[in-house]
């Protein structure tokens, strides 16, 4: 990837992320400029994706999580059996 100006890489170090992973990107000063590699794949990072971008993806992720979640649980309630205090699980085991 070429090199960016130092001004662009505080940028893309600060909104951006790495395209592939997902990962935090890093400044590397050259002697041409500033190369941006991700802490995950370093230099071979195929591009950078806005840090915006990403969070409005995990919280979308993470909403249809709970949705199909409490849907399973409607489904299929013995994947989520009730949870039993430490007294409840001795008495089922005899003390
Ligand atoms: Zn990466």
């Amino acid at each position: 990837m070429r090199p960016v100006s130092y001004h662009e890489a505080d940028e893309l170090v600060e909104n951006y992320v790495c395209s592939a992973c997902w990962g935090p990107l890093s400044a590397h000063p050259t002697g041409d400029g500033v190369e941006i590699h991700c802490g995950e794949c370093g230099a071979a990072t195929p591009g950078f994706v806005s840090r915006h971008y990403t969070e409005k993806q995990k919280a979308s992720s993470l909403a249809q999580y709970y949705l199909a979640r409490q849907a399973l649980r409607e489904a299929i309630p013995w994947l989520f059996p009730a949870k039993k205090t430490p007294d409840q699980l001795l008495k089922e085991l005899g003390y």
